[in-house]
């Protein structure tokens, strides 16, 4: 099978607690390849567009604050079928019902500051990925 890519954000609890390096090895680890990354720190109207799909529910307002309390780390990743390889390995999105040997059963602190987040579809996938690089960025 073709390698794919999946865009995911190692969130700001994970910063904050310099997370970095830890949540990148977990993810090459389960073979996924780092071919874009940067630290920036997201706008609120970043926030808030990257975010929109969830705008009814009760939780949105929340989490938007929280994905704007600190710099995240935005990466491409790239493996045989991206996608499911990273859901897997992040885990379920509340750390209370996720397996052992996951990343968010491993760092995350509550459902909502879950460490990383990962696209869901190969569609999404494409639209994150667009949302925050340039084709230039992404250097396989
Ligand atoms: P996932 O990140 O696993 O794909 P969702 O797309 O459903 O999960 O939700 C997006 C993000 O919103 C979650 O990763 C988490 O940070 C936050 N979130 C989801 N559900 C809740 C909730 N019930 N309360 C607070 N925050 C939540
Ligand atoms: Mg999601």
């Amino acid at each position: 099978m073709a390698a794919t890519r999946t865009f995911s954000i190692i969130k700001p609890d994970a910063t904050r607690r310099n997370l970095t390096g830890a949540v990148t090895k977990m993810l090459e680890d389960a073979g996924l390849r780092v071919v874009a990354s940067k630290r920036i720190q997201m706008s609120r109207e970043q926030a808030e567009g990257f975010y929109e799909v969830h705008k009814d529910r009760p939780f949105y307002g929340e989490l938007v604050d929280f994905m704007v309390s600190g710099p995240v780390v935005v990466q491409v990743l790239e493996g045989e079928d991206a996608v499911k390889r990273n859901r897997d390995v992040m885990g379920a999105t509340n750390p209370a019902d996720a397996e052992e040997g996951t990343i968010r059963k491993t760092y995350a602190e509550s459902i909502e500051a879950n460490s990383v987040h990962g696209s869901d579809s190969d569609e999404n996938a494409a639209n994150e990925i667009k949302f925050f690089f340039d084709e230039d960025e992404i250097v396989g």
